[in-house]
């Protein structure tokens, strides 16, 4: 889509990053800056998961409808890694982070901005993008990290 058009500078541009996972991450703006979980809500119970599903896990319904979970949370707990698992790109120690959501569900992600003795469980906390080099050469993945709200 106008790679070609004639009126680009004649500079590469960049590649715009793609979600990690879009049954779990859907982004919403043009730059990879923003984005939203996605998941399900069940139709019959009102159970809502993150990610994808095919029948509900508490009612097994497959009345199911694809819902947006927005990028805000609470932190419920929290583990600091220091034995990273292989190929793991980032800092080490890190924490990693259950939150969950205002809609129930619980999505695990890295916590990023915070220093060790600052966690609390219960602290708010918000998604935030980062951008990751696909390890097959592709555009750079968009990753969904937490930071203190
Ligand atoms: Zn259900």
């Amino acid at each position: 889509m106008g790679l070609y058009n004639a009126d680009m500078p004649d500079t590469e541009q960049p590649v715009t990053p793609v979600s990690v996972d879009p049954n779990r991450l859907k982004i919403t703006n043009n730059d990879a800056s923003g984005g939203t979980l996605v998941g399900f809500k069940c139709n019959e119970c009102d159970t809502t998961v993150f990610g994808p599903a095919v029948f509900c896990q508490s009612c097994t319904s497959t009345d199911l409808e694809a819902v947006e979970l927005g990028g805000k949370g609470m932190l419920f707990s929290y583990t600091i890694v220091r034995i990273p698992p292989a190929g793991w790109p980032g800092d080490v120690p890190y924490v990693l982070g259950q939150v969950e959501l205002p809609q129930g569900p619980q999505v695990l992600a890295e916590v990023i901005d915070c220093e060790h003795e600052d966690l609390k469980i219960g602290m708010a906390v918000e998604m935030v993008l980062k951008a990751v080099p696909a390890e097959n050469g592709g555009p750079d993945k968009a990753v969904y990290k937490w930071r203190p709200a």
